[in-house]
């Protein structure tokens, strides 16, 4: 049977073994940890136009680093990953 995706659509390597779950942040969906997409970004709980303010008169702004864990329903839902042609699909994805 032809396979769609080289990997399965998993970064385990063969001969690997099995590996963990994981739940995802937005659906709660149990995933294998190596199928699973790993999103990392910076949040800030003060409102853009005051953060912009402040940095401009010179103070320091706190963020903080939030990571999520997210299927691949979500991740295509929300813009994480994008759905790629045929032959694109065989080659390693590079995640922004
Ligand atoms: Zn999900």
């Amino acid at each position: 049977m032809p396979k769609k995706r080289k990997s399965g659509g998993r970064s385990k390597g063969h001969g690997t073994g099995r590996s963990g779950y994981l739940t995802c942040d937005f659906c709660g969906r149990r995933m294998p940890a190596d199928k699973i997409k790993k999103v990392t970004f910076w949040y800030s709980p003060i409102d853009y136009q005051l953060k912009k303010e402040l940095i401009k008169q010179g103070s320091r702004v706190p963020r903080y680093k939030v990571t999520k864990y997210v299927c691949i329903r979500c991740a295509v839902h929300r813009g994480i990953i994008k759905i790629r042609a045929e032959k694109d699909r065989k080659k390693e994805q590079v995640t922004a």
